[in-house]
């Protein structure tokens, strides 16, 4: 039987899986102690765990455990990768080359260090969303210490030639850092193969728990060097300090044990369900995908209705599906999407855009009802406007 409301909006975050929660709840009771207390049996166990926890993440991207340092999210660890590049790199230059359509993560911290001094490249993307790789070669300079660029987009999934990318900055001589959150779980990401030396990615968009996630940092060929961000006790070898959020670690690690297990299968059966969703809503005849013709992740789709407003669209299927607007993806603000204006999209198609995002429960039959309500939508509409 089809269960109402129907989420579709996985990009924004997803449920923990029920395995997760389940790895999860003697770390908050029972065994609840501190990873950092060397001289007892309970700083012992949660040791333990966050271990445990730190080889599970590691494993899902093909890092060693020793690269990974815990953080509270992707928006931390795309923080610190940046600001942390910058203090460490600050004799060799202060000039950083990013992409127009990354994660606010990304730009307001590039934002806040050019208040800093720094000066920072904003590579133009295409109609389909993707880097121009020549660009990026001819945007390095002598001063230039980093590049980001992430590895697939979380409004339209468009995903960057990652390797072409780092193989640039290998070349040049210029650390790598990905934020690479989408894709994590989604595909298959190994940093040694994408070559990247810094990459973020998060607990919380693949079926783990809020408030946790991960920076990689390279530690060989070449070994890449922070300023930590947090100074305090030294935990995660000085580059964040903190008290560990066991139970969150260890839920994070459940999940990327999990994703790692369904990557083939989940990743087609995504890909299956996003065509089904996509050709029966093209048939209503005013819809345009997104990044339609770029290489794109398997379970997301931003789609633009001619003459309809995103913001309306989502609404009216509020109640009953869960999908996100253009405008609202940049959060509080009420901005057409930074992303699709990029991407050469006008305000008002920018604003007529809605992401539909697919996961792990979603199922066939929500999808026929989500594209059957989101085509009765734009009838009515239609409708509408002939009567005035
Ligand atoms: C969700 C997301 C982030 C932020 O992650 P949090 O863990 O919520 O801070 C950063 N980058 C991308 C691409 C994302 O999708």
């Amino acid at each position: 039987m089809l269960k109402l409301p129907i989420y579709l909006d996985y990009n924004a975050t997803t449920p923990c899986d029920p395995a997760v929660v389940e790895e999860m709840l003697p770390y908050f009771s029972r065994s609840f102690g501190n990873a950092a207390s060397r001289h007892h049996v309970f700083g012992w166990q949660a040791a333990e765990a966050v271990e445990q926890g730190r080889e599970r993440v590691a494993a899902l991207v093909g890092a060693e455990p020793g690269e990974i340092v815990f953080t509270s999210g992707a928006t931390e660890s795309c923080n610190l990768a940046i600001k942390g590049v910058y203090e460490t790199y600050a004799s060799k230059g202060n000039h950083i080359i990013t992409s127009a359509t990354e994660h606010s993560a990304v730009l307001d911290a590039c934002r806040h260090l050019e208040r800093l001094g720094a000066e920072v490249s904003y590579l133009e993307s295409d109609q389909d969303g993707l880097i121009d790789v020549e660009a990026l070669e001819a945007a390095v300079r002598p001063a230039t210490i980093l590049i980001a660029v992430m590895y697939a987009n979380n409004e339209t999934g468009v995903m960057q030639p990652v390797r072409q990318v780092s193989a640039v900055a290998r070349d040049r001589g210029v650390v790598f850092f990905c934020d690479m959150t989408q894709a994590v779980g989604k595909i298959p990401v190994d940093v040694n193969r994408d070559g990247l030396d810094l990459a973020a990615f998060s607990s919380h968009k693949i079926y783990g728990p809020k408030g946790v996630g991960a920076l990689y940092v390279r530690r060989r060929n070449p070994r890449v060097r922070l300023t930590a961000q947090l100074d305090g006790g030294g935990h995660e070898k000085g580059m964040r300090s903190g008290t560990l959020n066991v139970p969150g670690i260890v839920g994070f690690g459940k999940a990327c044990e999990i994703c790692g297990k369904e990557l083939h299968d989940g990743r087609e059966r995504l890909g299956r369900l996003r065509s089904r969703l996509e050709s029966d809503i093209l048939e209503s005849g005013i819809a345009s995908v997104n990044g339609g013709a770029a290489p794109r992740l398997p379970h997301v789709s931003s789609i633009s209705f001619e003459g309809m407003e995103g913001e309306n669209l989502a609404s009216a299927l509020g109640r009953d599906v869960a999908v996100s607007s253009g405008s609202a993806c940049s959060s509080a603000s009420m901005e057409p999407s930074h992303v699709l204006k990029a991407m050469g999209l006008t305000d008002e198609q920018a604003r007529s855009s809605v992401r539909f995002s697919i996961g792990r429960f979603s199922t066939e039959e929500e999808i026929d009802y989500v594209s059957r309500r989101v085509r009765e939508i734009i009838n009515q509409t239609d409708q509408k406007e002939v009567k005035l």
